[in-house]
């Protein structure tokens, strides 16, 4: 079992010093005045500078990461992302103060727009807007984006339909942005029936979001139905592209009769996510949306790149200047990488990849939905002797992050299971091997796997308490 590191204040003996400060060559009174001086600050921690290094290392040590290993997180595409674009975004041409004037960063307007033609072409729709920080922001702006569309028509909808798979960030969206929220069932395909839609579809309804593809990892293979049902009855399409892994370079959402739908940036192109971190969740529409996106917006006069700010119809903004600049350079650095004939190849891998997995473990986990999948998998702990949260806990005794669990909320202890393209073939066996050893022990002695995990620093805590009243710093005294 790792142990946890000890505190630095157990590590602490007088007199001991990590690093060399020269003789102060000013007296100190001289620079701070004295009523800006603390005094009476004791149990400051002494230690060498071997110590203070050991110790940062052995906490990095407890941290997870897809650097670190296999991370099948359902829904949020936990891929290996290139540390090219790292390098790219980190590069001192690119850091500019928001304020500085156009003419001096047209190449950062450049990447911009140039992002907003690649978005544009990966999706068929006719415009991006690059500024809402994260999947959720750009659903709210969506949904802004279609209010203010209905309204101009003077057409004061209420009615938001979400089917019971979606994101369940795309319910909360709706409702931010003024709309009443009324649930479709999905059919036992797992996706969203015309007949289920028809029977909802009354003249209040403004939109339909819907999240393709949906939670299961299923596409919904209606989609152009439903878009020409919603069009007939003056609603509108609202498709979650948060993941398109399993669609970048093969299938156009504005193909298929989408009028908006955002895209997360930290999931598909190349930004790292997790522990809230920046993101970037731009919002494409079809032409009839375009004077309604977010200023500012970028665009090109003869061969000088302009940010507008007057559009008439315009929403207005979003997010305090152009948005996750960085994490946009990265994903421009990431699509040029590839090229445009790559692009699908991503897709293509992705979804080999869940369907590889599905197909090695579906002899021992119950499928609820038999459909095929793109590019996740979606178990359920049907019919064992213990749940998915012990399968979950038990992973990490085996040094694996868990996939997602009880999501879907349609599928009985859902085990949602995302491999992602960046995985080997070895990678994905070992992770079935681990799940045939789990799966195993699950019969034949379940009680381990309610304790597990049993190699971890800490064993099972209160997740609800931890992410409520996390416990940030320790003072002397407390345990932890
Ligand atoms: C991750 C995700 C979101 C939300 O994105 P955030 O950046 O976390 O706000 C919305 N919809 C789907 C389908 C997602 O996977």
């Amino acid at each position: 079992m790792t142990a946890l590191p000890k505190l630095i204040f157990e590590l602490s003996r007088e007199g001991k010093i990590g690093c060399g400060l020269n003789e102060a060559d000013v007296p100190a009174e001289a620079v701070i005045d004295a009523s800006f001086r603390r005094t009476g600050i004791s149990d400051f921690p002494e230690v060498s500078e071997v110590e203070i290094v050991r110790h940062y290392m052995a906490l990095a040590r407890l941290n997870y990461s897809v650097d670190a290993g296999f991370y099948p997180l359902g829904s949020c595409t936990m891929k290996y992302n290139p540390k090219i674009n790292e390098k790219l975004a980190a590069a001192d041409e690119l850091q500019a103060h928001p304020y500085a004037p156009h003419d001096l960063v047209q190449g950062n307007l450049e990447i911009m727009a140039r992002l907003e033609e690649w978005l544009v072409a990966l999706t068929g729709l006719a415009g991006f807007t690059l500024t809402p920080a994260a999947g959720a922001h750009g659903e709210f702006t969506g949904m802004l984006i279609i209010r203010k569309y209905l309204q101009e028509k003077g057409d004061a909808r209420k009615v938001v339909l979400i089917p019971d798979s979606a994101h369940g960030t795309n319910p909360a969206s709706a409702h931010f942005a003024g709309y009443e929220i009324r649930e479709i069932p999905s059919n036992a395909q797992g996706i969203i029936g015309i007949e289920e839609l028809r029977a909802h579809l009354k003249p209040d309804v403004a939109a339909l979001m819907m999240t393709n593809p949906n939670t299961l990892g299923i596409f919904e293979s209606n989609i152009s139905a439903i878009a020409e049902a919603l069009h007939a009855n003056g609603s509108l399409l609202y498709m979650d592209g948060a993941n398109l892994n399993a669609l970048l370079g093969i299938v156009r959402p504005g193909d298929l009769g989408v009028d908006v739908m955002h895209i997360n940036l930290h999931k598909t192109f190349a930004t790292p996510h997790g522990g809230g971190g920046p993101g970037s969740g731009p919002v494409g529409v079809a032409a009839h949306l375009l004077p309604f996106l977010p200023v500012p917006r970028i665009k090109k006069s003869k061969d000088r790149y302009e940010v507008v700010y007057d559009d008439p119809c315009s929403i207005g903004r979003v997010k305090n200047f152009y948005g996750q600049f960085l994490v946009m350079v990265r994903a421009l650095a990431y699509l040029l990488a590839l090229g445009r004939e790559n692009v699908r190849r991503v897709a293509e891998d992705a979804v080999l990849n869940a369907n590889y997995l599905r197909k090695r473990l579906e002899g021992s986990l119950d499928l609820p939905y038999p459909a095929s999948s793109l590019h996740e998998v979606v178990f359920s702990d049907k019919d064992l002797p213990v749940k998915t949260l012990d399968i979950a806990k038990r992973l990490l005794d085996y040094g694996i992050h868990p996939f997602t669990i009880y999501f879907p909320l349609i599928v009985h202890g859902a085990m949602m299971i995302e491999p992602t393209e960046t995985e080997s073939k070895e990678t994905l066996d070992e992770f079935v091997s681990v799940m045939g050893t789990i799966l195993r022990e699950a019969r034949e002695n379940p009680e381990l796997l309610r304790q597990a995990p049993v190699q971890t620093p800490v064993r099972r805590l209160d997740e609800t308490l931890a992410a409520r009243k996390p416990v940030l710093k320790w003072s002397r005294g407390e345990s932890i």
